[in-house]
């Protein structure tokens, strides 16, 4: 890991943003927040009423899962609905008419965007920062993102208490949220307390201007992010008890982060190795987007070897309202098993 860079300033605006009541207990300690109302404008009635278990074809509510000594909280930014054929041109239409429940009313795949809250202790991991105001090219679907300061105001956790911010990968829905700009239009970090880790190896081709697709803001992301990056290699450990699994493909530094907790449990966020189920159970169907299909194939080979491992569980950003589960083996091949995960609030943003 490269030296820590000074922090930078903070001005006006970018304070009145951040500014929060910070709990003392934050999630961990939060039962129903009191402002869940606040985060719903337009909610569904009820976060506490919704199942344990959603909907493959629904947003994701904002959900907590503990494992062992970790606690897990999927802090959700956007909805976004993909087109099938744009976005998984590999996966044969006949698969969606077969299986039309997986489908959104409007013939599209449910994939919320977000960060995903790791809590052990007291300190504070976020993987992943949103679509933001970013948008979905329209072939590959439609998005409405920046929920995600709000979605944490409504948890009561601070911007200021998240003390790492690190990414699977460099694409807009992941790293909608990493900075905001002040009132002289200087683009800050959104979490000025944390570090901001990538990997080398996602960090030097989008920073040398190689990749193309999915490619973040160059004035609002990449140069902000080169003054505070702190760069990663493959199986290091970015946090106490959580390792980089760089699962290159999707693109060239796609980074699983391998989470160990309490009684040899562990929980993987693999990022955008799969978008959907049906890619758990073939995993010879590559997403649109993916860079280097060969790399994502091998990839997945290793993650379904680790996902399918005794006390394993996963967390999915795209997977609609089935974010966390396990990856069971049987007769019939590899299969996502949605596990029961408390939904905090409802999903913030409702379908376009
Ligand atoms: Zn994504």
């Amino acid at each position: 890991m490269t030296d820590r860079p000074p922090k930078l300033s903070r001005r006006g605006a970018l304070r009145a943003a951040l500014a929060t009541s910070v709990s003392a207990t934050g999630v961990l300690g939060a039962a129903a927040p009191a402002d869940s109302r606040a985060a719903a404008p337009h909610g569904s009635g009820g976060a506490h009423r919704a199942p344990r278990i959603g909907a493959l074809n629904a947003q994701s509510a904002v959900r907590t899962l503990t494992v062992g000594d970790v606690r897990l909280t999927y802090v959700v930014d956007a909805t976004m609905e993909l087109d099938p054929v744009g976005f998984l041109p590999a996966v044969p239409t006949g698969y969606w008419r077969e299986h039309p429940e997986q489908l959104t009313a409007s013939g599209r795949i449910a994939a919320s965007a977000g960060g995903v809250l790791v809590e052990r202790g007291r300190r504070r991991l976020l993987i992943d920062v949103g679509l933001g105001s970013n948008v979905l090219a329209p072939s590959l679907g439609i998005s409405h993102g920046g929920a995600l300061l709000r979605t944490l105001r409504a948890l009561q956790v601070s911007a200021r208490s998240i003390d790492t911010v690190a990414f699977t990968h460099l694409h807009t829905d992941h790293t909608g949220l990493g900075f905001l700009r002040d009132d002289h239009q200087v683009p800050q970090p959104a979490f000025p307390c944390a570090d901001y880790l990538v990997a080398d190896r996602e960090w030097e081709p989008f920073w040398h201007r190689q990749v193309t697709v999915g490619a973040p803001s160059w004035d609002d992301f990449m140069v902000p992010l080169s003054r505070v990056v702190r760069r990663f290699g493959d199986g290091d450990e970015i946090w106490p008890g959580v390792t980089a699994l760089i699962t290159p493909g999707h693109s060239p530094g796609h980074t699983t982060y391998v989470i160990s907790a309490t009684g040899g449990r562990r929980v993987l966020v693999f990022g955008d190795a799969f978008h959907t189920p049906a890619q758990i159970t073939r995993p010879d169907w590559p997403s649109g987007p993916d860079v280097d299909v060969d790399a994502v194939l091998k990839a997945r080979h290793t993650l379904l070897d680790r996902l399918t491992a005794p006390r394993t569980h996963a967390f999915a950003f795209h997977f609609g309202d089935q974010v966390f589960g396990r990856v069971v083996r049987d007769a019939n091949g590899a299969r996502w098993h949605p596990v029961p995960a408390r939904p905090l609030l409802p999903h913030p943003i409702p379908p376009a």
